[in-house]
């Protein structure tokens, strides 16, 4: 049995948008076939019709599931610094509530027309909401560990946590420059084959970060301080945190920066010259939420890299819905083009996870999830815009 869908425009993503198109979809959700308007081999096809534009399901490649059940719990625009301290002081609650919360955003990411995620773990919490799931989840697997003698030990049970997943991909990642020594960077080179652990590292996304790196001063040491850490060990870099972790990178290592809401031109420039592999994940919310700031998003035009979509988690967005986060850069960056934009919600963000033979794009033979988005301009999104999966 298969449906045919039509919209006011079929957005392949790996393809030119076709005005009218009609796309042929069958039992199991895979595409046989996208036609223009009024294709012979489908004439006499019962074809459903739609207002709208008819997308690939959305690719969500920066998630925190286990933070769901913090939902609302937090003061917007206090910076990054006063909100890792909430998350720190409050992110432990009863496991029915936390787990109860991840069913509840896996729902709501499906109703949003999500189809996979890239998702952060510190915990082996998340797998049982992850298995039942119709959602494609690749957990990242966080390593926290500022402290080189205790880098070992970390990253030994990071290791553990990634193999508790078995059956799930997942892989080892460091959390953020201003979180982990060197050493933790070391050991992820002697991986046996770096090049297949995908690493998603959440990068810049206060300017405390660059302060600490370029002169060893700034809301971070108090931080430490607080915690009792003793960073004595730390050097001014005197130059911005992603310039000195890059250059410790496996070479050709594909690694997704997460966030980069203070990374700069000089930043973009060094990142193409040293590193092989590098994607941009934005997540525009998240950044509204915390610091009240966006990326410096036309720097991101101008290179090579791709850019992906993230909505970090409900301890800081209001909603997972990809939808929303190109909502809130086509309002603050009118001149983005939804052709370009469409891209960074979907294909890019599937081909990083490793898993555009399937997802991203509408193309014969894939089974991508289908979305449609109402209320839109011809080949624009309208404030009033919404997403309801097809299939
Ligand atoms: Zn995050």
């Amino acid at each position: 049995m298969v449906n045919y869908y039509s919209a006011d425009y079929i957005f392949p993503v790996s393809a030119k948008p076709i005005h009218n198109g009609i796309i042929g979809v069958d039992e199991n959700g895979e595409i046989i076939g996208v036609y223009e308007s009024g294709a012979k081999e489908i004439s006499d096809k019962t074809i459903t019709k739609h207002k709208g534009i008819i997308t690939p399901g959305f690719i969500n490649t920066h998630c925190h599931l286990e933070l769901s059940h913090l939902k609302g719990k937090f003061a917007k625009g206090t910076g990054l610094i006063p909100f890792i301290e909430a998350v720190i002081g409050q992110r432990n609650a009863n496991e029915k509530e936390v787990v109860k919360a991840m069913q509840s955003a896996d729902s709501e990411m499906k109703r949003n027309g999500i189809v996979a995620v890239g998702d952060i773990a510190n915990l082996a919490i998340s797998k049982e909401t992850k298995e039942k799931s119709s959602l494609y989840y690749h957990t990242f697997i966080e390593i926290l560990c500022f402290e080189p003698e205790k880098a070992q030990e970390v990253f030994r049970d990071g290791l553990a946590l990634c193999e508790s997943f078995d059956g799930l991909p997942s892989s080892i990642t460091p959390h953020a420059p201003y979180s982990v020594c060197k050493e933790i960077f070391r050991f992820l080179k002697q991986l046996h084959k770096p090049e297949t652990n995908l690493l998603s590292i959440h990068n810049q996304e206060s300017e405390e970060e660059n302060k600490l790196y370029r002169y060893k001063s700034g809301q971070f040491i108090d931080f430490y301080r607080k915690l009792n850490r003793d960073i004595g060990f730390f050097k001014a870099q005197a130059r911005d945190s992603i310039q000195t972790i890059v250059p410790l990178l496996p070479k050709r290592q594909p690694v997704m920066f997460v966030h980069n809401t203070y990374t700069n031109m000089k930043d973009i420039f060094f990142v193409d010259r040293f590193a092989g592999n590098v994607t941009w994940c934005l997540c525009p919310n998240a950044n509204l939420y915390i610091e009240n700031r966006l990326p410096k998003i036309d720097l991101f035009l101008n290179q090579d890299s791709p850019i992906t979509l993230g909505t970090d988690s409900l301890a800081s967005n209001d909603k997972l819905c990809i939808l929303s986060e190109l909502l809130t850069l086509h309002a603050h960056f009118p001149h983005l083009k939804l052709e370009d934009t469409l891209k960074w919600a979907t294909l890019n963000g599937a081909k990083y996870l490793g898993i555009d033979h399937q997802y991203g794009s509408l193309e014969k033979g894939k089974k991508p999830g289908l979305n449609l988005i109402s209320h839109a301009q011809g080949l624009k999104l309208s404030e009033n815009s919404t997403v309801t999966p097809l299939i």
